[in-house]
């Protein structure tokens, strides 16, 4: 009955996890959550304010397909102040979230067979909208010890003829870290001489520590520019994943396919929404400044307690909210009858025995890890490190 398509993906496993571990607590399981990957704080007032005046002015109607112009201008200006990046309202669209953003990327550009490169471990969507779209992913192995940094020569090394575009995302989820300039000018060099596209997953991009700042790939040069499709949104920055409130950014000719890709799906974003986001761009961003602090008092409190656990040990991620312990060094071992072999295995035992939820590294493409986000208060991450402590002890 289903497509090939259809039957060609899963669901999205970090939004399963989230949903059993919810589907616990609700029977009154007492579950510490380093599952979900959303701010635990709640959207700034300022932003719901602007909500609310939209609804009484009756700003409910439809929009223009891509967004209406003053928050394209208030995305532009944040292109220019941010990334030192100049568009134009032409070059921007405003999506469902930057999920879909990067969804009407893969159907404006992608065709049968062609291959996409895409540096593991990786977000999860990936793939799948890859794969929705009749393309290929083709995983590029990244390692702890270059920092999860995809190495140019080796993205060298996948392109064929039918590589069609290579996707980054820093600061990266799962690991954490945040490429540097050096790096991204090596590979910028790689993809222009084959004439690859780069979409740059930059989600992430507000939420970096220990001094470090975003580099947008796109703001290298004009010509890397025009091969980058920059996309971003206000689910992370602003605590407003449930708003679907994303961007891209990038050369006319794409940004208007987007565009008419989105008038026969979801049409414009909420009208509502929309308004929002103009506000969380224009207005005052100390929230930022806030969630931001709070974030790093619990990134260094859990990256020093998994340290400090025998078999794990995790780099100190510089950006986004999550921990990515590698955790090989406790496969083969067992507690009764059963034993650990793998990442699903280690979050299956974790989650029935230590009643704590987290995701698989084997989700993200390597299952050497598991991803911990600490996107839950600093009491959660206390209690939760304790119990994965505990269990973790009881294996031999
Ligand atoms: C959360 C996330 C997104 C999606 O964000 P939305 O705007 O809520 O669709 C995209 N990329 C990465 C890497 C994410 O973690």
């Amino acid at each position: 009955m289903l497509s090939e398509r259809a039957k060609r993906i899963k669901p999205s496993p970090t939004l399963s996890i989230d949903a059993k571990a919810k589907a616990m607590k609700a029977e009154g399981v007492d579950i510490v959550s380093f599952g979900v990957g959303e701010p635990d704080f709640d959207t700034p007032e300022n932003i719901k304010e602007a909500a609310i005046k939209a609804i009484k002015e009756g700003f409910t109607k439809y929009t223009p397909v891509g967004g209406i112009d003053p928050l394209k201008d208030a995305i532009i200006e944040k292109f220019k102040k941010d990334n030192n990046l100049n568009y134009k309202r032409e070059e921007i669209i405003v999506s469902c979230g930057a999920k879909h953003s990067l969804y009407n990327i893969a159907q404006a550009l992608f065709n049968p067979g062609d291959e996409v490169l895409i540096p593991s471990p990786y977000w999860v969507s990936y793939p799948d909208q890859v794969m929705l779209n009749d393309a290929i992913p083709v995983f590029v192995k990244t390692y702890g010890s270059d920092s999860f940094m995809v190495r140019p020569e080796v993205v060298e090394s996948h392109i064929t003829k039918k590589t069609k575009a290579l996707i980054l995302n820093s600061p990266s989820n799962p690991t954490g870290l945040i490429y540097d300039k050096k790096t991204l000018e090596k590979i910028a060099e790689v993809v222009l001489r084959y004439g690859v596209f780069v979409i740059s997953d930059e989600i992430y991009e507000k939420l970096t520590y220990d001094g470090l700042k975003h580099v947008s790939i796109a703001s290298l040069d004009n010509e890397i520019k025009a091969k980058t499709i920059v996309v971003n949104g206000l689910s992370k920055s602003f605590a407003m994943t449930g708003w679907r409130i994303g961007f891209a950014a990038g050369q006319r000719e794409i940004i208007k396919a987007m565009t008419n890709i989105q008038s026969q799906s979801t049409s414009n974003p909420t009208s509502i929404a929309q308004k929002a986001a103009i506000e969380a761009l224009t207005g005052p961003q100390d929230f930022i400044t806030m969630m931001l602090a709070e974030f790093d008092r619990r990134r260094r409190l859990l990256i020093s307690e998994l340290n400090s656990i025998p078999g794990m040990s995790c780099l100190t991620p510089t950006g986004a909210f999550y921990a990515f312990p590698n955790t090989s060094k406790l496969y083969g071992k067992s507690i009764g009858d059963r034993t650990i072999l793998s990442s699903s295995d280690l979050s299956l035992y974790l989650l029935e025995e230590a009643k704590v939820a987290l995701v698989h590294g084997e989700a993200f493409g390597d299952d050497d890890y598991i991803r911990l986000s600490y996107a839950t208060s600093i009491n959660e991450v206390k209690k939760g490190v304790d119990r994965i402590r505990e269990a973790v002890n009881r294996l031999s």
